[in-house]
């Protein structure tokens, strides 16, 4: 029986290498987005060329209601979700000085708050079923810290320790949850800093190159594949030995 990946923020950058290395593994996949972009419907006719099926739906993964909804809808397409990818985040960097108490609480809000509501609304029925595995995607920066990106580093610290302890408590369901932590990763994320920035970033990554969304996408591929059987509660960088 075909199983079913649920991606957050699914319809660009990272989440739409993940989505169509998934689709290519045979998973059906459900693309979450929030924003409609000028090519999601050819990516949904991308991933349906796999042989798979693909439910697009939109939701906020800030708003609970939105992703009850949205996981309840999957549920009556699919019957079940066995891979869950909390991808969707965004980034407002200032010093704190500058820092608005709404930018420090929209960044929590979508990536840590989101991450806990789409897990909240998933795991019941992995526990249904015995099974599952769960990705968050963090970031090098909740790990080691970054000037200007307090908010941000704080919402991706707090999801590696959501998904160490989810790990704990879901071990015995045979759920597996881990982090990733990517580096510099080439999206639109990553467009907006300036060529002196770039600059500064590569001279302190090994490799001497920001890293492709398919390289995030090969990882998550193993990491949600029956050959990943005993990984667990574990945050794997992948930066090009930026952090060691
Ligand atoms: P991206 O292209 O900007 O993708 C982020 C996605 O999240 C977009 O599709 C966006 O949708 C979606 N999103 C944002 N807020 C949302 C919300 N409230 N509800 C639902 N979806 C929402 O950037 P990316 O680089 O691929 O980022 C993907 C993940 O990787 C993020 O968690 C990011 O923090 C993490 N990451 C990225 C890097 C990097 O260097 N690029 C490094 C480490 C970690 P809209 O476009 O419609 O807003």
């Amino acid at each position: 029986m075909s199983k079913n990946a649920l991606i957050t923020g699914g319809t660009s950058g990272i989440g739409k290498y993940i989505a169509l290395e998934l689709a290519k593994q045979g998973f059906n996949i459900v693309l979450n987005y929030r924003n409609m972009k000028d090519d999601t419907l050819d990516l949904k006719k991308e991933i349906e060329s796999n042989n798979v099926k693909c439910l697009l739906i939109k939701a906020d993964v800030s708003k609970f209601d939105e992703c009850k909804q949205m996981v309840d809808e999957t549920i009556k397409e699919l019957e079940s979700i066995d891979v869950l990818i909390n991808n969707a985040g965004i980034t407002k960097d200032t010093l704190l000085m500058r820092m608005k108490e709404e930018d420090f609480r929209e960044v929590i809000d979508i990536n840590l708050v989101g991450t806990f509501n789409m897990t909240k609304n998933v795991v019941p029925y992995m526990m249904k079923k015995r099974s599952g595995k769960i990705i968050n995607v963090s970031s090098v920066v909740g790990v080691v810290g970054n000037a200007g990106q307090s908010n941000y580093a704080a919402s991706k610290a707090g999801i590696i320790g959501f998904t160490k302890s989810l790990a704990k408590e879901l071990s015995s369901r045979n759920i597996l949850v881990n982090a990733i932590a990517p580096g510099f990763i080439e999206t639109k994320m990553t467009d907006v800093l300036s060529d002196n920035v770039k600059e500064n970033i590569l001279n302190q990554i090994p490799l001497k190159r920001m890293g492709t969304p398919q390289e995030i996408a090969n990882l998550v591929e193993f990491l949600v594949s029956d050959k990943n059987s005993y990984i667990t509660g574990q945050v794997i960088n992948i930066d090009g030995g930026m952090v060691m």
